[in-house]
């Protein structure tokens, strides 16, 4: 749909960037419109992970995961409507943080699902991490749903928090350990790591979570039906690609661009969100997952009104093998269990590559905490890392 396209603006995130005298030397590959786990939506074929080349990098955000994996850059950026930072860098063995939803303006983000989507950050490190968020950051005159709050010195304070060693309270959900989607062998690495931190002395006790089954659901329901409403400028005459074919009218005109210019799992996705909004199917379906948001939000406030902070994987398997999911939209849906939550409520998650498979690929582990509580967390990932 936006072949050959150039954007006419930089995103507040890029000019924050360069104002500080960063050095962007590419763009990065993505699953069109930032809609896939594996990087292979993309019209431009999949990045290959380069921990082993058999292997799809994670996605959407896979360009951006690999780069840093691969020693190409320092930093990138991509974005995260439902894991498309954290779980690239699980799968290429880097760090992904998504801030806070608000956190980072979004103006120059092209939108997939506006109460969702936030720019987040792939590094080596947490310092780098740290220093980037600070850049990149805080109130925009462009985007009203960036928070007030004034921009900590993530990157000074950080030494500051990391040397108090303090200990934390940590939470994990229950049934997310348990979920019988989850590999052995990172079920294993997660509770050998509990049993480590607990022995340093940081507290970790395990939580029920009832709502879990639901998560996947209705971030489907909400992210398709924003989609639904954002992707309906791209018509060929506002935005992208037009056809080269006479049309009969303005609506088979529109029809075709919309037909010849998106992939498969865009056009999926929009029918999905077209249904779910449309009167008939309404209640059933949009305002029964915005009821469940609510009620993952009040989840949320009770956990970090007793915790500093929750861990959790990143995703249910590591890295596989390019085309193993492809046929299999409901497993590659599935697989975004552990991610979405975050984006559901707005809360910052990381994640932290720590382990290896005997193989020798790359996965990690995610730790979430309370909006706005980037500091924190990137203290807590310090000591973890
Ligand atoms: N894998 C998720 C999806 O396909 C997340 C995408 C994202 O965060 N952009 O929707």
């Amino acid at each position: 749909m936006l072949s050959g396209y150039t954007a006419v603006y930089n995103a507040t995130v890029v000019d924050r960037l360069l104002a500080e005298g960063a050095i962007i030397i590419g763009r990065q590959n993505c699953d069109e419109f930032a809609m896939g786990s594996s990087n292979e939506h993309s019209a431009y074929g999949p990045v290959l992970n380069d921990a082993d080349n058999t292997r799809v990098p994670g996605g959407s955000s896979g360009g951006s995961a690999v780069a840093v994996q691969a020693g190409l850059c320092m930093v990138s950026l991509g974005s995260d409507t439902g894991g498309s930072v954290r779980q690239p860098a699980d799968f290429c063995g880097v760090v992904g943080l998504k801030p806070s939803y608000g956190r980072i303006s979004r103006y120059g983000l092209i939108a997939y699902a506006s109460t969702f989507d936030q720019i987040g950050i792939f590094s080596i490190n947490i310092p780098d991490a740290a220093l980037i968020l600070e850049v990149i950051a805080g109130a925009d005159d462009m985007d009203s749903t960036v928070s007030q709050e004034p921009v900590v010195a993530y990157s000074s304070l950080l030494s500051e928090e990391r040397n108090a060693g303090k200990k934390y309270k940590l939470a994990y959900f229950r049934q997310a350990l348990e979920h019988p989607s989850l590999d052995p062998e990172i079920k294993s690495a997660i509770t050998g790591l509990i049993d480590r931190l607990t022995a340093a002395g940081h507290s970790v006790t395990a939580i029920d979570f009832e709502l879990l089954d639901y998560v996947v659901p209705t971030y489907y329901v909400l992210t398709t039906a924003e989609a639904s409403t954002n992707l309906s400028r791209y018509d060929g005459v506002k935005f992208g690609h037009q056809t080269a074919e006479k049309t009969e009218d303005l609506t088979a005109f529109y029809k075709k661009n919309r037909s010849e210019g998106f992939g498969r799992e865009v056009k999926k996705r929009i029918m999905l969100g077209t249904f779910v909004l449309s009167a008939f199917y309404f209640d059933a379906y949009f305002a029964k997952a915005q009821q469940i948001r609510r009620l993952l939000s009040q989840k949320s406030q009770e956990i970090f009104n007793n915790y500093d902070a929750l861990i959790s994987p990143n995703a249910p398997c590591v890295a596989f093998k390019l085309g193993e999911k492809q046929g299999d939209a409901t497993e590659m849906y599935l697989a975004d269990i552990y991610t979405v939550f975050a984006n559901l409520v707005g809360i910052p998650g990381i994640s932290l590559p720590l382990f290896r498979t005997n193989d020798g690929i790359p996965f990690g582990i995610q730790v979430m905490s309370d909006q706005l509580k980037e500091l924190s967390l990137l203290a807590l990932s310090d000591q973890l890392m």
